[in-house]
């Protein structure tokens, strides 16, 4: 007979990553009395990397269960192009793979079964590879990206060094884009963040069509550029590195426009990465799965698909406008030539780039957008728009 366990679990959590994590914090937070059960591939829940956001991605109400998670944060950040250096007075801030572990495990009301891996999900029942079926009316499925390759994407792909310095760093807040860098491989940047004095983590990026990740050339690159800011290494301590999906077809690991699969007094829902919550145009996930698990939590019990439709809609009009520019991005802009849209982006008023971060621009924003990204500008001959600089 089938081994079945279940009918004590309110919502059931498939893969202890990003999004599952803030599910279990803001469920725990707003629900108090949910049973939770989390399960996890890997046999131990946490992640050595942090996540990185602006503060104003996130919506205030989400600062009483997300501020414990916080491990650093800046006033503001940097950004340098070979034109310009401009620092905006937006606050930075880190959540620490470590901290969420530790703070997820610590929620009352949440079970946590490591080392468990899902190989088949329904509205209502996980199937494990060990053949157990685990049952809840709720099962949000949460295991993360797709692998490269992936049709109708381009890619950011990194690798960071956290490096332990001999001497402290002058550095005083993010760099979150330094493209004075050599252009290479298309739109090239480090970012750079001074997690403390002796302490800093140096991070070699680049925007592009093709998915390979040479590591030895990214950690040369990463290392050349913190001798270039003078800081002198006395170890490197911790290295992280990522290939993650811009894409810029619909088709590419898009939302749903319903996210949530209903079954008989069951639902499944399609969560994080997986499910398509992220940012297109920065491939980052940290801000839509905050919002996602707010949104989880407030509807939970009644009109949970009312809530997640309109998350979901408001989410994909957004990631439909970030498409468009990926798209120009990668088809009509020359690889050598990136870096200046970035650029012409960046001198935009600050309020404008900090809804583009959040997901939220407006239309007014989005005009202001394409009228000054110079391949659209050309397309519709749109007079006084501007060119690429030569
Ligand atoms: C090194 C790195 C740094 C990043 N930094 C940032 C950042 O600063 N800011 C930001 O916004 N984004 C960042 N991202 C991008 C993005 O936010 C993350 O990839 C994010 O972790 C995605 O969240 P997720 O929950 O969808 O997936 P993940 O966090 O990848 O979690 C998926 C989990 O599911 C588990 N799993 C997979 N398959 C199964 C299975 N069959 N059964 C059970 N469990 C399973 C996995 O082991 C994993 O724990 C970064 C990505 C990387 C790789």
């Amino acid at each position: 007979m089938a081994d079945i366990r279940g009918g004590d679990i309110d919502v059931l959590l498939v893969g202890a990553g990003l999004q599952n994590s803030l599910l279990a914090t803001a469920l725990a937070h707003h629900r108090p009395g949910l049973r939770i059960e989390l399960i996890e591939a890997r046999p131990a829940i946490g992640v050595e990397h942090a996540w990185s956001f602006f503060e104003s991605d996130v919506p205030k109400e989400s600062w009483p269960w997300l501020d414990q998670l916080i491990v650093k944060r800046w006033p503001a950040h940097e950004l340098r192009f070979p034109g310009y250096t401009r620092i905006i007075p937006r606050a930075y801030c880190t959540v620490g793979g470590a901290r969420l572990a530790e703070r997820v495990e610590e929620l009352p009301g949440v079970a946590i079964e490591c080392g468990r891996e899902a190989v088949e999900l329904r509205p209502g029942e996980v199937l494990c590879a060990d053949g157990l079926r685990l049952r809840a009316p709720l099962i949000i499925d949460g295991r993360g990206p797709s692998r490269p390759p992936m049709e109708g994407a381009a890619w950011q792909k990194f690798l960071g060094l956290e490096l332990r310095l001999a001497r402290p760093c002058t550095i005083a807040q993010p760099i979150v884009m330094d493209a004075t860098v050599a252009q290479d491989d298309g739109y090239r940047f480090v970012y750079v963040l001074p997690f403390a004095d002796d302490r800093v983590l140096v991070e070699d990026t680049c925007f592009s069509v093709s998915p390979d990740l040479d590591p030895a050339l990214f950690r040369a690159r990463a290392l050349a550029y913190a001798a270039s800011l003078d800081l002198e290494i006395e170890t490197s301590i911790r290295e992280e590195q990522g290939v993650l999906p811009m894409p810029y077809r619909e088709t590419a690991q898009g939302l749903d426009a319903n996210p949530l699969q209903r079954g008989e007094e069951s639902a499944l829902l399609r969560a994080g990465f997986r499910g398509g919550w992220y940012h297109p145009a920065t491939a980052y996930g940290f801000p839509v799965a905050v919002r996602l698990a707010d949104c989880v939590a407030h509807h939970f019990g009644a009109n949970l698909d009312t809530g997640l439709r309109e998350l979901a809609l408001e989410i994909a009009s957004q990631s439909r406008f970030a498409r468009l520019l990926n798209r120009m991005l990668f088809q009509l802009v020359p690889a050598t030539s990136r870096w200046r849209i970035f650029e012409r982006f960046y001198r935009l008023p600050e309020p404008s780039i900090a809804r583009f971060y959040a997901l939220r621009t407006t239309l007014a924003d989005r005009a202001r957008i394409l009228v000054d990204h110079p391949p659209f500008a050309s397309w519709f001959r749109l007079p006084g728009a501007g060119g690429v600089r030569a």
